[in-house]
């Protein structure tokens, strides 16, 4: 994969996905309780109520820019 995406001229960011599906996007509370089913999202710090796998992946993407944002090119 990381080869592919090279040659198509992508960047690839190696993210850590522990915790992606139950950090909450709006506070960043981290908890196994903000995920009450395997499809939805309800965090128990704020409310924030989401699709979990629309949270997985914002949570993958704002640590691949963190990641890329502390180790500049
Ligand atoms: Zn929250």
């Amino acid at each position: 994969l990381h080869g592919k995406a090279e040659s198509a001229g992508r960047e690839v960011i190696a993210v850590d996905p522990r915790n992606t599906s139950r950090t909450c996007p709006e506070c960043g509370h981290v908890s196994a309780e903000n995920r009450p089913t395997q499809a939805k999202f309800h965090c128990v710090s704020c409310g924030h109520l989401a699709h979990a796998d629309t949270v997985g992946a914002l949570n993958v993407l704002r640590a691949g820019l963190v990641r890329r944002n502390a180790n500049p090119a």
